[in-house]
C-alpha cells in the first residue's frame, strides 16, 4: 500500500545528544513508512527537518547558521522546512517571528504529526509545543536505526531536577516514563533483527518508574539482560544524586551490562555543586566511584564538566582539576558555562570572564588528555572484544568500533567483519582512541577481557 508521502525526499540534520539522534531515527522511520526516501543533500530534498539542541549557547548558534545556509540552498525551490526539538520548544516565538522560511515548529513529543503536516503542506504555518506529563508511545516498528547491531532505546524523557544552569527541564518538560512492556517489546524485536547492543536513554534514567507496574530502573535492567540475543547493555544518563548502590549491584551481577558508566560530576567543588543545585557533594560523588570500582574494578567511568559557572573562583576550579586527577575518568565531555533561557543561574551575573573560562577549559582538557594517554598505554598488547561500527575513513581495510569500556577502537582487517563482535589486539594508541589489528577468530559473543 502506497504511503501518503510516496515520492517525497527528506533530509534530517540532527544537533545534540543521543536522545535527539534517536528522535531523528524515529522521524525517519515514520517518513519512510509513508513512502518518503532519504536524500543525501539539502538541495535534492523536498523536506528538510532540523532537530535542534538548546543545552548550550553554541548548540543553539549552530541552528541559526544552518538556517542561514539553508535559506540560500533552497532559494527558488519549493522546500518544506521544519524545526523540531529543544530550540523549537524554548525559542518558538523568535523562530516563528524571525524565520519565515520555517513552515512548522514542533516541540519534543509531537513528531508523530509530521507525516500529515507534510502531506497537507503549505496551507498554513504550524506550531505545536504543548507539554504533557504522560508518555506518548510511538507507532510500533517505526524507527530507522542507523546501526544494524546497536540501537538507542528511549525509556524516559524530561527532567525534574532543575539544575540551576540547565534548560533541559524546560525544553523536554517534566519526567515521563515509558512502560516497561513497550521497552521490552521493542528490544525483543530488535534482537530478532540482529541487534546485539542496546543503549537505554533518558535525561535521568535512575529515576525511572514503570508507569504501569511501579518497577524501578534496576528491575528494568534485569529484564533487558534476560532477553535472548542482547549481549551488551549501556544506559545514560545517571544522575550522581540518585545513583544508588542497588543499581551498582545490579550492574555487577549482570555480565551483559557493560563495565562502563557515564556519571556527570560537573564540578569538583562543594560550593559550586551547591550553587548548581546538584544535590550531592564531592565526597558523596567519590564514595559512589569507590563503590563502583570495588564491585567492578575494570569499570570505565566518564563525566561531564562545566567550567566557569557563575562566581567560580580559582580555588573552586582547582577542586575540579584535583577531582579529575583523583578519579582518572576514561573520558570526559567538558564545556564552558553559558547562560540558558529559563535556567535559574542565568538570572545571576555570569561573573567569570570569557578568557578565564577559555583558559580553564584548556586546563581541564589538557589534564584529561594526559590521563587518557596514560590509561590507553595500559591497553597496549591486550586483546579486546569490539563491537564493529563499520568502515573507518582511514581507507581500505580500516574499520572502527567500540570496546566494552566505550573506547573508540580503530582496527585493520583484511576482510570486512561479518558479525557484530571481533577481537582486536591493541598495537598503538592516542589520547582519544586505541588502534590495533583483528586477531584470531571472531567471538560468538562478547567475552570480556
Ligand atoms: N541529564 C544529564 C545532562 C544533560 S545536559 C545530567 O544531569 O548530567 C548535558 C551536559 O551539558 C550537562 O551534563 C552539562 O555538563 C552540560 N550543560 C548543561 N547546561 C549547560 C550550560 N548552561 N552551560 C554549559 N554546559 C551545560
Ligand atoms: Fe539538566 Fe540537571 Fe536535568 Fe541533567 S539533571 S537534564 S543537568 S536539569
Amino acid at each position: 500500500m502506497a504511503g501518503i508521502l510516496q515520492g517525497l525526499s527528506y533530509f534530517i540534520r540532527t544537533f545534540g545528544c543521543q536522545m535527539n539522534e534517536n528522535d531523528s531515527e524515529r522521524i525517519a522511520g515514520l517518513l519512510e513508512a509513508e513512502g518518503a526516501s532519504k536524500a543525501d543533500l539539502v538541495e535534492r530534498s523536498d523536506l528538510v527537518i532540523v532537530n535542534t539542541c538548546a543545552v548550550r549557547a553554541k548548540a543553539e548558534e549552530k541552528l541559526y547558521s544552518f538556517l542561514g545556509r539553508l535559506a540560500k540552498q533552497t532559494r527558488g525551490r519549493d522546500t518544506l522546512v521544519g524545526v523540531v526539538g529543544c530550540v523549537a520548544q524554548v525559542q518558538k516565538a523568535a523562530l516563528w517571528e524571525k524565520k519565515r522560511l520555517v513552515h512548522f515548529i514542533l516541540g519534543p513529543g509531537h513528531y508523530d504529526l509530521i507525516p500529515e503536516i507534510v502531506r497537507d503542506k503549505r496551507r498554513e504555518r504550524i506550531l505545536v509545543t504543548s507539554q504533557s506529563r504522560l508518555w506518548r508511545e510511538w507507532p510500533a516498528g517505526r524507527v530507522l536505526h542507523s546501526n544494524p547491531w546497536s540501537a538507542f532505546i528511549t525509556i524516559m524523557e524530561g527532567c525534574d531536577n532543575f539544575c540551576s544552569y540547565c534548560v533541559v527541564p524546560f525544553a523536554r518538560g517534566r519526567e515521563k516514563f515509558r512502560p516497561g512492556r513497550m521497552i521490552l517489546d521493542e528490544i525483543r524485536e530488535l534482537a530478532r533483527r540482529g541487534v546485539r547492543e542496546v543503549q537505554l536513554l533518558g535525561q535521568n534514567v535512575n529515576s525511572y518508574r514503570d508507569p504501569e507496574t511501579g518497577g524501578t530502573f534496576p528491575g528494568l535492567l534485569e529484564a533487558v539482560a534476560a532477553l535472548d540475543g542482547i549481549e551488551w547493555i549501556r544506559f545514560l544518563t545517571s544522575h550522581p544524586r540518585t545513583f544508588a548502590t542497588d543499581l551498582a549491584l545490579t550492574m555487577a551481577r549482570n555480565r551483559k551490562v557493560c563495565r562502563q558508566l557515564h556519571l556527570p560530576v560537573q564540578s569538583g567543588s562543594d560550593a559550586v555543586l551547591e550553587r548548581m543545585h546538584r544535590g550531592y557533594g564531592r565526597r558523596e560523588y567519590l564514595d559512589k566511584v569507590r563503590i563502583l570500582r570495588d564491585l567492578m574494578p575494570e569499570i570505565s567511568l566518564s563525566a561531564d564538566i562545566i567550567v566557569g559557572f557563575p562566581g567560580e573562583t580559582e580555588a573552586e576550579f582547582e577542586d575540579t582539576l584535583r577531582l579529575l586527577e583523583e578519579v582518572r575518568f576514561a573520558n570526559i565531555f567538558s564545556f564552558r558555562y553559558s547562560p540558558r533561557p529559563f535556567a535559574a543561574a542565568a538570572r545571576e551575573p555570569d561573573g567569570v570572564p570569557l578568557d578565564v573560562k577559555r583558559q580553564r577549559l584548556v586546563a581541564v582538557q589538557s589534564l584529561q588528555k594526559a590521563v587518557q594517554i596514560d590509561t590507553h598505554r595500559s591497553f597496549l598488547g591486550r586483546t579486546l572484544t569490539v563491537l564493529c561500527q563499520g568502515r573507518s575513513k582511514k581507507g581500505a581495510g580500516s574499520f572502527a568500533g567500540r570496546s566494552e569500556g566505550n573506547q573508540v577502537v580503530n582496527f585493520s582487517s583484511e576482510a570486512e567483519p561479518e558479525g557484530p563482535f571481533v577481537r582486536v589486539r591493541v598495537t598503538s594508541c592516542g589520547p582519544y582512541s586505541l588502534r590495533g589489528e583483528r586477531s584470531g577468530p571472531d567471538p560468538a559473543g562478547p567475552i570480556s577481557t
